[in-house]
């Protein structure tokens, strides 16, 4: 079996651990690039949304490289997640892709619905050694996750421009790269050295977004045009709202590990504009926003694909959110015609807001 898994921002990193560590060959798709999305939106419908299409484009690049199963996440509820594993298999047989598809449901009620389906990938290795894999794997999530957050801080600030960079992926390969418990403890270290070299000035003003929406689009950088890093250049501290461990752990571990935070706040923080799941992310999308404005962030953004029902419904809702609260925002639909250029246009206008207006609250509390 060689296994291969759709991209989504660094969770390469966690699942190639998970299955190494069972023994499991991985077949690590390309990093997304144009050509990913030009082959999922060539072979994929035109209308579904662009996580569908660029993991399509993954599964073709795995092949090429001789992946013959793929494992990923289902989904329920309304939204068309639940069925992007039925699309992509009958897509991938037309075009002659013989891949087998091993599909995580989130477990409705124990964790042990979603232990058998790894059991079935892990084939004859031992209980043990399988809650070895997951922990090592989810390790390696939160590490991830916590250089992550330290960039988002860092890159508003560096004194060098591109030193945070350069200083994340030399973080993030360490921890990929360390394959027992005791090498990643060394990794983290580390990698906690190397982001705390970077030079940074933290007398520097900034201008505090928070970064709600989509999970995929939040998570993979190609997706976003590289949202994040745009932002940080342009001087913005960014607080993103979703992080792969804390997901990982709401909605395949239901909560098991503690201190994660979870969606809980969120969607009770959404309940004055809306009560009810809507799919996706959208509920949190709202109570997020909810939670910035209260917290005092300068400005929101929303993020999702073309097409994404649950980010339509929360983009509705979202200009009530910031007019009871003053808060400006903006919103970005990504789908394959997205251009950079346009994108970065259009966050220099919004910071630049930001800071004018931000400078005037200043001037008048002084
Ligand atoms: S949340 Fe949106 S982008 Fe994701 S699968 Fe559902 S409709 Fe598509």
């Amino acid at each position: 079996m060689r296994v291969t898994f759709p991209h989504m921002g660094n969770l390469h990193i966690s699942l190639k651990a998970m299955f190494q560590t069972l023994g499991v060959e991985v077949v690590v798709p390309p990093p997304c690039s144009k050509r990913t999305l030009s082959l999922g939106s060539k072979h994929g419908p035109e209308f579904a949304c662009l996580p569908l299409k660029l993991n399509l484009g993954n599964f073709i690049e795995a092949y090429e490289l001789g992946a013959d199963t793929v494992v990923m996440a289902g989904g329920c509820g309304p939204c068309r997640f639940g069925y992007y594993a039925q699309i992509q298999q009958a897509i991938l047989k037309d075009l002659g892709c013989a891949l087998q598809f091993i599909v995580l449901e989130p477990p409705q009620r124990q964790i042990t619905e979603l232990l058998v389906k790894i059991k079935q990938l892990a084939g004859s290795r031992s209980w043990w050694k399988i809650i070895q894999a997951l922990r090592f794997g989810y390790r390696k999530a939160r590490l991830v996750d916590e250089i992550e957050r330290v960039a988002l801080r860092s890159r508003p600030r560096e004194k060098i421009p591109g030193s945070t960079d350069a200083a994340y992926r030399q973080a993030l390969d360490l921890i990929d790269c360390a394959s027992s418990w005791e090498k990643l403890t060394a990794a983290q270290e580390k990698a906690k050295e190397i982001m705390d070299k970077v030079a940074v000035d933290f007398s520097r003003q900034v201008i505090k977004v928070g970064v709600v929406g989509e999970i995929y689009t939040l998570l993979e950088p190609f997706s976003n045009l590289y949202l994040e890093r745009h932002l940080g250049g342009l001087g913005v501290e960014v607080h993103r709202s979703i992080y792969l461990s804390g997901w990982v752990n709401e909605h395949l571990f239901h909560g098991l590990a503690k201190g994660m935070g979870s969606g809980k706040e969120a969607r009770s923080a959404s309940y004055p504009y809306l009560r009810h799941f809507v799919g996706g992310h959208g509920q949190e999308t709202i109570g997020n926003a909810v939670r910035y404005a209260r917290s005092g962030y300068d400005g929101i953004i929303q993020v999702f694909p073309f097409t994404c029902m649950p980010e339509i419904v929360a983009e509705s809702i979202l200009p009530d959110v910031c007019k009871d609260f003053g808060v400006h925002y903006l919103t970005f639909i990504m789908d394959e015609n997205t251009g950079e250029a346009g994108m970065v246009t259009r966050l220099e206008a919004f910071t630049d807001l930001l800071a004018r207006k931000k400078e005037a609250k200043e001037a008048l509390s002084s």
